[in-house]
């Protein structure tokens, strides 16, 4: 491992303060940590110290530990962001060491880190947003429908080759019709892959249907085919298959759909495909989103491009899509009396959010390729660090690295937060792999199929629960924030390695 520019802070409380000047050049923080012949943090060094000790002409032979001062302020490690917080505004202090239970320095958190949040995803507009905003504007097209409504769902439609497409209010409003148009009826089962955000499926109840969870594989993170393979023979065997299997396309990248479709085939299930992370994905040259019978992308404030809030769903067959439109806008019948014959609902997107939706989507490759630069800045970065497993991405697979997480071999949960705690400690937002659906107390009780039968290796998304982390990811992200996170977990490796 580098050395941790944290330890280039501490410095033997016998130093001569002349010395230390250098010393703190050298660490460039404004600050060092004096420490006693135990390790144990006695005082912390300013530069304004220093200085001082230069105006009153103090003896070059006088250390750190004779400076005039008192015992720092310190917190230990279990110290929330908020109690951090409060210490630094307080005591107006720019820097605040973390002491282990001896007194030893690990770690030290600066007030100008807690001013600049590093958020996990964050929206990123491009430079054309605004002008399609203004021409909603100007054209008074601020009601639903309109035509840059027209015009996102002709450019997504294009951009991932699935000839129909149907703007609507949210991706899990993508959802909910995606069922109903594949007839999921009060009583059915549907399928859902397990480890995946809830409003996978939190659809399937509000059809009145029940869930079964499949497990994800080792080698994509997604469904895994073993466990949906006898999924559909127990269905088939209780006479009792699926209405559909929603296959989710994980934190940027594709399921192994050359595995998975062909056994919803043989048993005649057709597949909702959740792209809501995937935009811009590719498996085997296709985009994510273009294999499920019906598709749905999110443009939520934290996906790859946004609108800050909607979805989209797409289709092959002009009728289904047609019928997607009709539902979300209240299920009126052509006839100027507002004729209804069946539920609708208010799902459409609006000719604003459109337009946002466009200028985003314009940039969506250079998106791909920030998130992608992330990913890689991250995995140089800790390459010599065997225990951090990346999301693998195999051959033929195409992620946009939506989320850059890992596994840490042999980690469990506790060492997960541990991690966790410490980067949020320094306002750095991470946060575990999804909490599988199977293990949710929403879904307690739901049949759930895991990877493999024994249980070692069984449970993969379990076991990518416990041990899983996603970074901050954003196509936004600088240098700096990235150079940030670097340094802080693997500060945070070191400690728990
Ligand atoms: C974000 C997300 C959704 C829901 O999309 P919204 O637009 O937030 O409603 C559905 N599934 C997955 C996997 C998601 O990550």
């Amino acid at each position: 491992m580098t050395p941790d520019p944290f330890e280039l802070l501490k410095v033997p409380a016998t130093l001569p303060w002349v010395e230390a000047a250098a010393r703190m050049d050298a660490s460039a923080q404004g600050v060092l940590l004096a420490i006693d012949g135990a390790g144990r943090l006695l005082r912390t060094v300013t530069d304004g110290d220093l200085r001082r000790a230069l105006l009153q002409h103090l003896p070059d032979t006088t250390t750190l530990a004779q400076l005039p001062g008192q015992a720092p302020l310190t917190v230990d490690e279990s110290a929330t962001l908020a109690q951090l917080q409060a210490l630094i505004q307080q005591h107006g202090i720019s820097h605040v060491p973390v002491v282990d239970a001896d007194g030893r320095p690990v770690d030290m958190v600066t007030a100008r880190e807690l001013s600049q949040r590093i958020w996990m995803s964050s929206p990123h507009l491009g430079d054309e947003e605004t002008a399609f905003v203004e021409d909603a504007f100007r054209s008074n097209w601020i009601a639903p429908l309109g035509p840059h409504v027209d015009g996102f769902e002709r450019e997504l439609g294009a951009y991932v080759g699935v000839p129909h497409a149907a703007a609507l209010s949210s991706g899990t409003a993508a959802m909910h019709l995606g069922l109903i148009l594949l007839d999921v009826q009060p009583g059915d089962t549907v399928f859902c892959s397990s480890l995946t955000f809830v409003a996978s499926c939190n659809p399937i109840r509000y059809c009145g249907a029940q869930p079964v969870f499949i497990d994800a594989e080792p080698g994509t993170w997604n469904m895994s085919p073993a466990a949906l393979e006898r999924a559909l023979e127990w269905a088939a065997r209780e006479n009792r298959l699926p209405r559909c299997v929603i296959v989710v396309n994980l934190y940027g990248q594709s399921a192994d759909m050359d595995a998975l479709l062909p056994l919803c085939e043989r048993y005649g299930v057709p597949v909702l495909e959740d792209a809501a992370e995937s935009l811009g994905a590719t498996y085997k040259g296709r985009a994510s989103g273009s294999f499920g019978a019906i598709a749905v992308y999110s443009f939520n404030g934290n996906k790859i491009i946004t609108t800050s809030g909607g979805g989209m769903l797409v289709a092959r067959d002009e009728a289904t899509v047609a019928r997607a439109r009709k539902l979300s806008t209240q299920a009126r019948e052509p006839a100027a009396h507002y004729e209804h014959t069946e539920i609708g609902f208010n799902y459409r997107m609006s000719n604003v959010l459109a337009g946002i939706g466009r200028g985003q989507l314009r940039v969506l490759p250079q998106r791909v390729e920030s998130r992608r630069r992330v990913f890689d800045i991250y995995r140089e970065a800790f390459a010599d660090i065997a225990r951090i497993e990346w999301m693998p991405e195999p051959e033929g697979y195409r992620s946009t690295r939506w989320l850059s997480c890992f596994a840490l071999a042999g980690g469990g949960a506790q060492e997960r937060d541990r991690i966790l705690r410490s980067l949020e400690r320094h306002s750095i937002e991470a946060r575990p792999v999804w909490k599988p659906m199977h293990l949710q107390p929403l879904y307690a009780g739901a049949p759930y199929f895991p990877h493999a039968q024994h249980a070692e290796g069984g449970d993969v998304a379990g076991r990518l629960f416990d041990a899983g982390i996603c970074l901050p990811s954003g196509s936004n992200l600088s240098d700096a924030d990235l150079d940030r996170v670097i340094d802080q977990l693997r500060r945070t490796l070191r400690r728990t390695a």
